[in-house]
Formats: structure tokens, C-alpha cells, sequence
């Protein structure tokens, strides 16, 4: 069951009042460098309205993407309170997908389609695809174990979108990264992840597939997250999400010369992209925070040349490289 965004509030987006926009925005479009444009242009697919996915809408919304799609299956309980911000205790026993479209409508401030969806993606697969070829971003939040990871960035990568995963446990915080236009690992080139499933979960199948009943279920100890945790994580999450964006529209937005020389323009723009994706191929893909010891620990990963994702992409992206921890701490 969905819930939709009305045509008329759609509307109410295209006829926004710029000044009022703004005037909503003003404090974050001082900030040097910020491209709002670019963020504003963005639609995002939520996966789980839970500890991380209530924080990430709520970045999403107030940071003004242009569209939000939300999906999670589960309704509210007493033992999500105390992280869940999306939730109060008159929704217990509710729907989050139902309730979160409630709840985010309320903090609409840039007038963001918001979606959201009450759907048990591994019986609905091919509807998470259908939802992801919208999207520019992907925000992984749902646990159900490593094949559903490995599924998601499989799509990812077939649809050239950013992936997003985060995690938390105690008093650790794991958010894992991967820029649509990186030249680096994979959440797959992270992982040891192995099975005779993995075919069926190949970027040349993931789109086709229907749903994923076949993949094994994982068994997890029941989580152990405070609200600040799970915050932090969420908005690193996004955190990583919008540089990562400003990152790669920068040298766009600058690469207008008044030079007349035609010569010398192709060159300086092939030297910027260049440059750009450097920085995008530097971005750390997996980021660890011990928030206890306030330690962070950072690691920009090469592509594996084992990795069943990677090896499967296009020959020219791929480099013969073998996977290699660089701690940047
Ligand atoms: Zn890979």
C-alpha cells in the first residue's frame, strides 16, 4: 500500500516562492562552496524508516532534495522509541511507512515530494527497482544481512547510483560509501561475502529479478543503539552523501571559461574532470567512529580484482588492482 504525494502538493513545488525558499535555506547556502542547485535536484530512495532512516529523511527533507521515497514494512514499537525520532508513543502498533508520511509532511519545508511506501522488499524486489531507477541515491538502512547489501549495491551499480549503508552497535558507528562515479571499491570489494547466489544477484540480473526469496536470511543479536548513536550515524550518512555530491558538481558549475580559445577550453576542462575524479576516487568508502574514544578510523579501498561486481562492469573502470587497506586516520 502507498501513500503518494497529491498532485496538487506537487504543484505546490513548481509555484514555490523562491524568496521563502530561501529564506528556509539561508543558513546553509552561506556556507562557502554549497551548491544548493545540485541538491535540490536530488531524489533519494529511504530503505527502512528505522533508527537511521528517521534521521536520514529528516536530513533529506530539510537539506530540500526534490523527492524522497520511503520504504519500510514494520509498524512501530514500544522498544523503537528510544531512537526512532520519526515516532511518538500514540504510534505504537502503526504503521511507519503511514506515520513517517504524516510526520515528514509536517517538516516539508522546501516543498519535497515525499513517497512513502509499506512494502516487504525481498517479496517486492523488482518494486525497490522500479523505485530506484528514479533515484540518483541509494540509502541502505534496511537489515536483513549481506546478501540484501550485496543486492543493493549490485543495483547500484547497474543504475550508476551513489550507495549509502550505515550500522551501528553499542557504541560504534559503520557508515560504508560508494560515489556513482567512483573508480574504487564496492561494498562488495568490502566484503567476504560468498555463495552460489551471488550469481542471481549479478549487476547484469538485479534489475530482472521479481524478488529475493532465495537469499539465506542472517540471524542477528537484537541490536544495541542509544538515540544519539543512531543519529550520528544517519547524519554522517547523509553527511558523505551531500559532499560527496558537492564534490562532483564543483568543477561543473566552474567550468564555464570566458576564454575564447576553443583549444585551451577542452584542455581545462579535461584537467578538472580529471582532478574531480580524483577527489571522488579518494572518498573514503568505509568510515568507522568509536564514539566513546572519539577515534575515527577511514579507508579508501581499491577495487578488488576478485569482486563478482566489479569484474562484471564495463573493462575500462575497472583496474587490475587488488583490494588494500590505506588508513588515512
Ligand atoms: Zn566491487
Amino acid at each position: 500500500m502507498s501513500v503518494s504525494s497529491s498532485s496538487a502538493e506537487q504543484q505546490k513545488r513548481s509555484l514555490y516562492d523562491q524568496t521563502l525558499f530561501h529564506t528556509y535555506l539561508d543558513r546553509q547556502i552561506r556556507i562557502p562552496d554549497w551548491n544548493q542547485d545540485v541538491i535540490s535536484q536530488q531524489t533519494c530512495l529511504v530503505l527502512g524508516l528505522g533508527g537511521l532512516g528517521s534521521t536520514v529523511s529528516i536530513d533529506l527533507l530539510r537539506l530540500g532534495v526534490k523527492k524522497m521515497i520511503c520504504v519500510d514494512y514494520d509498524h512501530v514499537e514500544t522498544h523503537n522509541l528510544n531512537r526512532q525520532l520519526l515516532y511518538n508513543k500514540s504510534h505504537v502498533g502503526q504503521s511507519k511507512a503511514h506515520t513517517a508520511k504524516i510526520i515528514l509532511e509536517e517538516q516539508n519545508i522546501c516543498g519535497t515530494e515525499i513517497e512513502c511506501h509499506e512494502l516487504d522488499v525481498i517479496k517486492h524486489w523488482d518494486r525497490i527497482v522500479e523505485y530506484a531507477r528514479q533515484c540518483t541515491v541509494v540509502f541502505n538502512m534496511i537489515d536483513v544481512g549481506d546478501y540484501w547489501d550485496y543486492a543493493v549495491q549490485s543495483l547500484c551499480l547497474r543504475l550508476g547510483l551513489t550507495f549509502v549503508s550505515g550500522g551501528t552497535f553499542q557504541t560504534t558507528v559503520t557508515v560504508d560509501y560508494v560515489h556513482a562515479k567512483s573508480r574504487g571499491a564496492c561494498w562488495s570489494c568490502m566484503s567476504d561475502i560468498k555463495s552460489d547466489h551471488l550469481d542471481r544477484l549479478s549487476v547484469d540480473r538485479i534489475e530482472q529479478l521479481k524478488d529475493l526469496e532465495f537469499i539465506p536470511r542472517e540471524e542477528h543479536p537484537i541490536g544495541a543503539s542509544t538515540c544519539y548513536l543512531a543519529a550520528m550515524c544517519a547524519h554522517l550518512m547523509v553527511n558523505r552523501f551531500v559532499y560527496g555530491l558537492q564534490l562532483s558538481s564543483s568543477s561543473l558549475s566552474s567550468s564555464t571559461s570566458n576564454s575564447t580559445d576553443q583549444t585551451n577550453n577542452e584542455q581545462q576542462e579535461q584537467e578538472q574532470e580529471q582532478e574531480q575524479q580524483e577527489l571522488i576516487d579518494s572518498l573514503p568508502n568505509r568510515i568507522m567512529f568509536y564514539l566513546n574514544t572519539l577515534e575515527i578510523d577511514k579507508w579508501t579501498l581499491e577495487k578488488s580484482s576478485h569482486c563478482p561486481l566489479c569484474c562484471s562492469l564495463s573493462v575500462s573502470t575497472t583496474t587490475t588492482s587488488t583490494a588494500s587497506t590505506a588508513n588515512e586516520q
